[in-house]
């Protein structure tokens, strides 16, 4: 059998990280080797691990890029809400690195990601698109990084000039909701992806922690990793 992956995980107290921790202790192929959370310092951890994954905020990033860089380790970020700077500063350690860079982990929301390309072509300009994505209250980003990316997806495909209206609901526990609505002349097109639980999302980092070590260097998404 081959030898576990050794993985450095970020963000290791919070609400993914624990989710984290919890599914790799029942799978022999990953080693969780190095926990840190804030306050720990990175460098050291990085050096003794396979692969880093994230899971904890935007201001890590900075530490998280240079600490990869120094010990040549590839990374998979799952943390969302990066300015546009730090997002540059993930792109130049991608010119370096591998980095799997995923707003959402989950196989579902992937697959919704690719429907909604499609549907966005099938439909054209005449359907107007919306977003709708709702989230528990202690998130701290909103619109959604999944939000976004889907934005992005219908503003590139159906080559539009405004912006995607996003409305972001904050209430309970709600580990995660993403809609997208089309509203045409006469009917109206809807598709949803519910996230039940937090391990969806960090089965997927584990995936994609497996995937990245010996690819080249570049920025992945998870569409890359599940190949679709
Ligand atoms: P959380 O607040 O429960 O946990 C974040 C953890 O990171 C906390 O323990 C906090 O102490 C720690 N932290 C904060 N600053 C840090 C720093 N500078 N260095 C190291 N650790 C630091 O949040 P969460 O719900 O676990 O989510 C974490 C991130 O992952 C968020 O950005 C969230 O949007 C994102 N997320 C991504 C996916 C995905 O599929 N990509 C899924 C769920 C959540």
């Amino acid at each position: 059998m081959k030898s576990p992956v050794r993985v450095l995980l970020i963000g290791a107290a919070g609400r993914m990280g624990k989710t984290v921790v919890d599914l790799a202790r029942n799978d022999p192929t990953i080693d969780i080797v190095a926990r840190c959370d804030l306050g720990d310092p990175i460098e050291p951890a990085m050096k003794n691990c396979d692969v880093g994954i994230d899971f904890s905020h935007p201001d890590a990033i900075t530490e998280i890029c240079r600490s990869a860089l120094r010990h040549n380790k590839p990374l998979v970020i799952g943390t969302t809400g990066h300015s546009q700077e730090r997002r540059r500063t993930i792109e130049e350690a991608a010119q370096s690195l591998p980095i799997v860079f995923a707003s959402n982990f989950s196989i579902g929301v992937n697959v919704l990601s690719w429907l909604t390309r499609k549907a966005a072509e099938l439909l054209g300009r005449d359907f107007d698109p919306e977003i709708i994505e709702t989230h528990h209250k202690m998130k701290k980003d909103a619109p959604s990084g999944t939000a976004k990316t889907l934005a992005e997806i219908l503003k590139i495909t159906q080559k539009m000039e405004k912006e995607v209206p996003i409305q972001s609901i904050r209430e309970g526990d709600v580990v995660g909701e993403h809609t997208i609505i089309f509203s045409g002349p006469g009917e109206r097109l809807e598709l949803t992806h519910r996230a039940a639980s937090r391990e969806i999302f960090a089965r997927g980092a584990l995936r994609a922690a497996r995937w990245i070590i010996g690819k080249p260097a570049g920025r992945y998404s998870m569409q890359d990793v599940l190949g679709l």
